[in-house]
């Protein structure tokens, strides 16, 4: 068992299909599509179409009903597609049956994530992230049906827990319990090497594309990666950073978030996001042209307290207000966000009043530290 990389030498050509579930909203659904193709699109696939269906509730054999199976072939047909990308997660037994039937490779959006993730890790630690989380992916597609054979087990026949696929296994479990060691010691090397930090540390998030990157770049003159790819620094760069003449502090980068992004790939990734539990400040850089702004700030704050990271003091960056319809995003989220600084990466608007504002938070903390 193998995950399928994604071919670069041929482009590939994909086709996005979505099943829409219940009652949910249709502009909720029309976002996640449009977060999809950009996901595939920074993992180097050309999306040549995209096919979205209701349904009360997936089918167990293609997730899709029969009738929409003819449509997608004939989809395929008239664009050239050779991938299938679904926005849902497909169990193995959906993506065995939809390969079969189509003739073309499909995959679901954590496997695509997945590959994205994979693709972009440069450092020991972000590899052995990578791995753990394809490797715990893959033990988790193995059917339940085979899990469950070692209940079947009579008198005399193999114990339970043994059965022959489960020692198959076994070389893909010992290595997960490898990589988690390796984390565990690159995390604490880490730690350490922060304990000997002499200056406060600062850690941009935000969501993909809100403009981290070029944040960084502006504000600390770094050659940090920028391109208008989600997930363009997986790997935590770090940059000093001078607040005034004075006072210098360091600015690291995080692997942006993702709307829906499998709790089990957030586990994996918990030691990129760990960072931001030993900052000084956070900067939440939010893009507030983009019409869902207030939704990804929800997110950021629920999985910054899904690690701990929510004690951290904080401050929100209202990004690419030179964008026009940050107009009509803006009222919204300074109503419920009133300190928020407006800002420009791209245009250098805002950005003394934010270095004033990381000076503000660090001396109130050595205020309370010194109580
Ligand atoms: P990251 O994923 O958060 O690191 O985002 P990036 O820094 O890579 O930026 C994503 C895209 O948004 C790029 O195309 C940037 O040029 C663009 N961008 C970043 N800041 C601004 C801004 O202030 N205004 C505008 N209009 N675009 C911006
Ligand atoms: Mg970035």
């Amino acid at each position: 068992m193998k995950t399928r990389t994604i071919d670069t030498t041929v482009p590939e050509r994909a086709l996005l299909v979505q099943v829409i579930i219940g009652n949910t909203d249709r502009a909720e659904a029309e976002e996640s599509l449009a977060e999809l193709e950009r996901l595939a699109d920074t993992a180097g696939a050309e999306v040549v179409g995209a096919i979205s269906q209701r349904r009360d509730k997936p089918t167990p054999s293609f997730y899709i009903g029969e009738g929409k199976l003819a449509e997608i072939q004939l989809a395929c047909r008239n664009t050239g597609a050779n991938l299938i990308i679904f926005d849902n997660d497909l169990s193995p037994a959906q993506v065995n049956n939809l390969d079969m039937a189509l003739g073309i490779k499909t995959i679901d959006r954590t496997e695509l994530i997945l590959q994205i993730f994979a693709r972009r890790a440069r450092s020991a630690e972000a590899k052995a992230q990578v791995e753990l989380a394809q490797l715990q992916y893959l033990i988790s597609r193995i059917p339940i049906s085979v899990k469950q054979a070692r209940f079947r087990g009579g008198i005399g026949m193999r114990g339970p827990g043994e059965t022959p696929l489960q020692l198959r296994n076994e070389p893909m479990r010992r290595r997960i319990r490898e990589l988690q060691k390796q984390l565990e010691l690159l995390q604490r090397r880490r730690e350490q090497s922060r304990k000997k930090n002499r200056w406060p540390l600062v850690c941009l998030v935000g969501y993909t594309n809100a403009g981290k990157s070029t944040l960084l770049n502006t504000l600390a003159h770094a050659d940090a990666f920028v391109d208008d790819m989600l997930f363009a620094t997986l790997d935590t760069k770090t940059r000093l950073l001078y607040i005034d003449e004075k006072q210098k502090v360091l600015l690291t980068d995080t692997v942006g978030f993702i709307r829906n992004l499998p709790h089990t790939l957030i586990a994996s990734f918990k030691s990129t996001l760990d960072v931001t539990t030993q900052a000084d400040v956070l900067l939440i850089v939010v893009d507030a042209s983009y019409q869902y702004a207030l939704d990804h700030l929800k997110v950021v704050h629920q999985t910054l307290a899904e690690i701990g990271a929510d004690k951290v003091p904080s401050i929100i960056l209202l990004n690419k207000i030179d964008n026009p319809s940050a107009q009509t995003v803006l009222p919204e989220l300074l109503k419920n966000f009133p300190d928020a600084i407006q800002i420009s990466a791209l245009k250098k608007i805002g950005l003394d009043r934010v270095k004033q504002a990381i000076a503000q938070k660090l001396n109130s903390n050595c205020l309370r530290t010194s109580y």
